[in-house]
């Protein structure tokens, strides 16, 4: 057995399983990879889903099949108006118990009794139903008349055109929905006419049990969380405060209740970092924020726990402590050619005659040294004020102007480029090794979009690239402490 897997052979096969559903209903629904892998997670977490979008996208079809794959779930469809009456969405009142003076519902066929509900236009809820409506997502109860009956909704599925604005009085209903999809029309052709040409038969499919849910509910109880996890979490806090976005504490503890549940869905025993990409569909509460959002999270989940920025900072911050130390002392190195005073005709054969001529004379501009090959004086030809000149003579010409004081200044960089190399390599080591492992947990994450997985090797891949930046600044110190 090894260790951190669950033992039970139940919990053991979902991940094929649940692989195997997604594959049909991604196959059935084209262009909706992370729509479904989110809408299926969020039902086995008890989370409710939005989808925004136009009217038209399959967003319907898409719930009620996923609601196919639980035997046995019944399966609840509304389109609300500003006008629906709660006997529409909750059931007609009960004859017999008005006449016994009391006020129940006939709650069967109605939301109250079902598994998987997709409510179109959510947000035109009005009075009537949006506290029954609230209490029913909140609590997953149901006050019939003077009874509070328990009611077996997994998930909610919500659809709108657009966000309810601010004043409508909406936020509560807004923030009940922890996954929140943005759903266009179908983009590529050859998947459009896929679309136009499918006839809606029911495509019997893999299904499971509405009791292997509550399975999975119950291992995610037990699933760990990984340090750097709770790292990323942190970080992701920070932002959002920097940010001025309110997360409710509620809601960043559903999202972890959700990781967990991924983690338990897959037979793992921990949350590792390739599940925060998880997070983008529900931390985010204005469009606007998506895709800073998701940008960090790639890179949360790529990073495996190397803060390259520090590394990179450290040798950069080395650098320009060697380019400030070699300005302030100057070369008395011999020119290979005089460079001449254009104000007075001096002329000098070293960086430290210059600069004292300078310092007697700062008004005094100069000659490039190779203007004299042209024939005779060019009246349009540069004439240089001193720093100027000591920058072309040091980098265009290549000569030498400046150098690094002596002694044991020249000794202390010397020991921090050898603290920063060994940094650096301990980086690359871990990094090279993380990488195959990293691979091999991307690809076991069922949860993972394509899109997703890409990124975060791409973003491996340009840490990669970013290390040989800082080997190559590295190298540049070495080359200066040694020049
Ligand atoms: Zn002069």
């Amino acid at each position: 057995m090894s260790g951190g897997q669950f033992q039970d052979n139940a919990v053991r096969a979902f991940p094929e399983r649940l692989g195997t559903i997604m594959a049909e209903l991604r196959e059935q629904f084209m262009e909706r990879e992370e729509e479904i892998g989110g809408a299926l997670l969020a039902m086995l977490a008890g989370e409710h889903v939005l989808f925004i979008g136009p009217p038209g996208t399959a967003k319907s079809q898409m719930a009620k099949a996923m609601c196919e794959r639980l035997r046995g779930a019944y399966f609840y469809y509304y389109l609300l108006t500003r006008f629906t009456s709660p006997e529409e969405v909750f059931g007609p009142l009960s004859l017999s118990s008005l006449q016994r003076d009391e006020f129940r519902r006939r709650t069967e066929g109605y939301l109250p009794q079902a598994n998987i509900a997709f409510l179109d236009e959510i947000f035109k809820a009005n009075s009537s139903i949006l506290n029954s409506l609230l209490t029913i997502l909140n609590e997953r109860r149901f006050h019939n008349g003077s009874e509070v009956v328990k009611v077996p909704i997994l998930s909610v599925y919500g659809a709108s055109n657009e966000l309810p604005n601010e004043e409508e009085g909406l936020a509560a209903l807004y923030d009940r929905f922890l996954y929140r999809f943005f759903i266009a029309n179908v983009q590529d052709e050859g998947n459009f006419l896929k679309v136009l040409t499918d006839t809606g038969g029911t495509v019997s499919g893999t299904t499971m049990e509405v009791e292997d849910v509550d399975r999975i509910k119950e291992g995610a109880r037990s699933v760990t969380v990984d340090e750097e996890v709770l790292q990323a979490y942190l970080s992701l806090r920070k932002h959002f405060r920097s940010q001025n976005v309110y997360v409710s504490d509620r809601r960043w503890n559903k999202t972890l209740t959700v990781l967990r549940t991924a983690a338990a869905a897959m037979g793992r025993s921990k949350v590792d970092p390739t599940f925060l990409p998880l997070l983008q569909h529900m931390l985010w509460d204005r469009p606007e924020q998506k895709e800073g959002l998701r940008d960090m999270l790639i890179d949360l989940a790529s990073s495996g726990g190397v803060d390259l920025r520090r590394l990179q900072a450290s040798s950069e911050e080395l650098l320009s402590l060697l380019a400030k130390a070699k300005q302030s002392s100057v070369s008395d190195a011999q020119f290979p050619r005089p460079v001449c005073c254009y104000d007075c005709g001096s002329t000098f054969m070293s960086a430290k005659e210059l600069c004292r001529h300078g310092e007697s004379f700062p008004n005094h501009v100069y000659m490039d040294p190779y203007a004299k090959d042209a024939k005779g004086l060019n009246p349009s030809y540069r004439k240089f004020e001193l720093p100027e000149l000591m920058h072309v003579l040091e980098n265009v010409r290549g000569w030498k102007v400046t150098c690094l004081r002596g002694g044991a200044e020249h000794r202390l960089y010397e020991r921090e480029l050898q603290e920063l190399r060994a940094a650096y390599q301990r980086v690359r080591e871990t990094h090279e090794l993380e990488r195959g492992e990293l691979r091999d947990r991307l690809d076991q994450n069922i949860w993972l979009s394509q899109r997703d997985r890409r990124d975060i090797l791409a973003r491996q891949d340009h840490r990669l690239e970013s290390m040989s930046d800082i080997e190559r600044s590295l190298k540049e110190v070495e080359a200066e402490l040694k020049g």
